[in-house]
């Protein structure tokens, strides 16, 4: 018998009313002949409330004891739904992750799941049962319960669909799918139909919300097929899976964009073999995440050197690049902000020359300056004024026909 399994989360199972729609999606699938795991969040914006009333007692919480309280939000919501699944006369049980036997290795707060016993539950499922698992938990091998990092019920889903070989996994969420873009920012961004782990690997990194990043590569690893589907409405969602024909696909398939991004740049480094990585590791010790960089060798004296920051970690970043003025050697530090990040992606353009020619084009003709520009295989990232993010998606929208559907399929 086929297994599907479902994943909603947490808006979507925000009430005990939402869970009542849960609970018709899940019934649905089942009466059509499934078995059935299904993972959940936790409801609404529990997680959140959970975070700031630790922050309330501390400023740097235990991450065990941080571990312990969030993965209290997902155990209300299995017992809950489950309570639906029963009161409506199918017979479900819920489990947290560590009675599922989802074991992790021993990280608190950002753990990957090692291993899943599936034997624990599975003849639960054989005798029809419908399976509710929370997501986004483990255990260690010694017992300690883990969080697999925010937004990690995807990947919980994922992997347990992995562990089940599960035909596919569907994850329900408040959207209807992937979009081109983002809908909230460009009125005629078009719902994908389809879309490779590649391309949506590289729009979740890119700021596309829609899935964990962890849970895309999972399921590119196991060739899993994943669907990004709305919990409210029956619309076909977008399908994530591999690609198979890639002459006849699009060359870019949408649009990424990140604001809020800060460009630091040391004029006069010294252009000496360890300068640059001089300057990462000092960075890196204070676990500050920078983005797109690029190098300027002025003469061979010095190089200039420029970096990308979240706009939250720029006084951080500046304090330890001031504090190390001496030791890096820089002449001057200086940094511009209200910056947005906006990529091109498509696994097409990996065979197709001219296409960031073409955005570059683009982006000139509305007179939108590039501040920095990074690419890989399948995108092309640049660096411009936040104030035009908005306009450059309409142009590259408008130059990449992504408002058009796709004749031929991947
Ligand atoms: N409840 C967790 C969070 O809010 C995990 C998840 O929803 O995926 O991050
Ligand atoms: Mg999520």
């Amino acid at each position: 018998m086929a297994l599907t399994v479902m994943k909603f989360g947490g808006t979507s199972v925000a009430s005990v009313e939402r869970l009542q729609k849960v609970a018709d999606k899940v019934i649905r699938k089942k009466e059509a002949g499934d078995q059935v795991i299904v993972v959940v969040s936790a409801m609404g914006k529990t997680t959140d409330q959970l975070v700031s009333m630790a922050g309330e007692i501390s400023d740097r919480p235990s991450k065990r004891e941080m571990d312990v309280l969030l993965s209290t939000g997902e155990q209300v919501t299995i017992a809950l739904l489950s309570m639906v699944l029963n009161e409506r006369g199918h017979k479900a049980i819920s489990y947290t992750g560590w009675q599922a036997g989802i074991k992790t290795e021993a990280v608190h707060e950002n753990a990957r799941i090692a291993s899943i016993d599936t034997s624990l539950i599975r003849p639960q499922l054989n005798e029809g049962s419908i399976i509710i698992i929370a997501g986004f938990q483990g255990v260690t091998e010694t017992g300690d319960i883990t969080t697999l990092g925010r937004g990690g019920s995807d990947t919980s889903a994922v992997a347990i669909a992995e562990a089940f070989a599960a035909k596919r996994c569907e994850i329900y969420t408040d959207v209807t799918g992937v979009f081109t873009t983002d809908p909230r920012f460009v009125k005629k961004a078009r719902k994908l139909k389809e879309i490779s782990y590649d391309e949506m690997l590289e729009m979740a990194y890119l700021g596309a919300g829609v899935l964990h990043p962890r849970a895309v590569e999972y399921a590119k690893n196991s060739h899993l097929e994943l669907v990004v589907c709305s919990s409210f409405t029956d619309e076909e969602g977008t399908v994530i899976k591999e690609e198979v024909s890639m002459e006849t696909s699009k060359s870019v398939r949408g649009l990424a964009f990140e604001k809020n991004v800060t460009k630091v740049t040391l004029l006069g480094l010294p252009n000496n073999v360890s300068a640059v990585s001089h300057v990462f590791d000092t960075i890196a010790d204070k676990k500050i995440n920078i983005d797109v960089i690029v190098q300027n060798v002025l003469d061979e004296a010095r190089t200039n050197l420029s970096f990308t920051v979240d706009q939250e970690l720029l006084e951080e970043t500046l304090d330890v690049l001031r504090g190390s003025e001496k030791e890096l050697g820089y002449q001057q530090l200086i940094y511009e902000s209200e910056l947005a990040k906006l990529s091109i992606v498509g696994s097409g353009m990996a065979s197709n020359p001219g296409v960031a020619a073409e955005m570059f084009h683009a982006l000139a003709s509305q007179k939108i300056k590039i501040k920095m520009i990074s690419t890989s295989e399948i995108k092309v990232s640049t660096i411009i004024d936040e104030a035009k993010l908005i306009e450059a998606l309409d142009t590259l929208h408008e130059t990449f026909h992504l408002s058009e559907e796709e004749s031929v399929s991947l």
